[in-house]
């Protein structure tokens, strides 16, 4: 991953730079809008890293259990997704912290990737999650999805054209756990695919902090 968070090769002989990254922040939900992502990437063999929040970890642990256990990988999105920004040090290390130990306890894995909620960042929060281990990243390439009352929900081809009008190698897509989402994701994969893009798998990402 290089600085604006894009994704490049390690060894450029060795791995394509048409790459994305898929990422779905803000769940676990509901099965209803979860399991239609999951679906999809199987079907697409994509890997994603799914953001989550720990009082939903704590409302729905099934569901996380059923994104670790259908191969996807979890990462760390604060506990309560509250802008740790304008927080001290000593709650961000509770939001960043109780994630780490849910999400350990849930699926018997520590996460590895953060990403704030709102890209709401400050000292803090860069120390904490480099003092747990984890990749800190935000995003380059919005989908938008999130943009509520807007032109996107409930018009998965906005999601679509949202993403294809941003993409370049390396893309790191931010997308959330929302039904248009679910609705739009076949067809993106599809598309991408078509460009030549494939998905990066977020485990061969380096994420020794340099
Ligand atoms: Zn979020």
């Amino acid at each position: 991953m290089n600085k604006v968070y894009s994704i490049i090769p390690i060894d450029k002989t060795k791995s394509p730079d048409k790459v994305v990254l898929l990422t779905f922040d803000d769940g676990p939900k509901q099965e209803v809008t979860l399991k239609p992502l999951l679906d999809t990437l199987g079907k697409h063999h994509a890997k994603a890293i799914f953001f989550v929040n720990g009082y939903r970890v704590k409302a729905h642990p099934e569901l996380l259990k059923e994104i670790n256990d259908r191969g996807q990988v979890i990462g760390n999105h604060s506990y309560d997704h509250i802008m740790l920004g304008k927080e001290k040090e000593p709650k961000v290390r509770d939001q960043i912290e109780r994630v780490q130990s849910i999400v350990k306890e849930v699926t018997g894995k520590t996460p590895v990737f953060f990403r704030p909620p709102f890209a709401s960042s400050n000292d803090a929060v860069r120390k904490v999650a480099k003092d747990n281990g984890l990749l800190y990243m935000t995003w380059s390439n919005g989908s938008l999805d999130w943009a509520l009352g807007t032109k996107v929900q409930n018009k998965p081809q906005a999601i679509i054209d949202n993403v294809m009008k941003q993409l370049h190698p390396g893309s790191n897509i931010l997308m959330h756990e929302l039904p248009w989402t679910g609705q739009a994701l076949d067809s993106l994969l599809t598309q991408l695919e078509a460009k030549g893009y494939s998905f990066v798998d977020p485990n061969a990402i380096d994420v020794s902090l340099k």
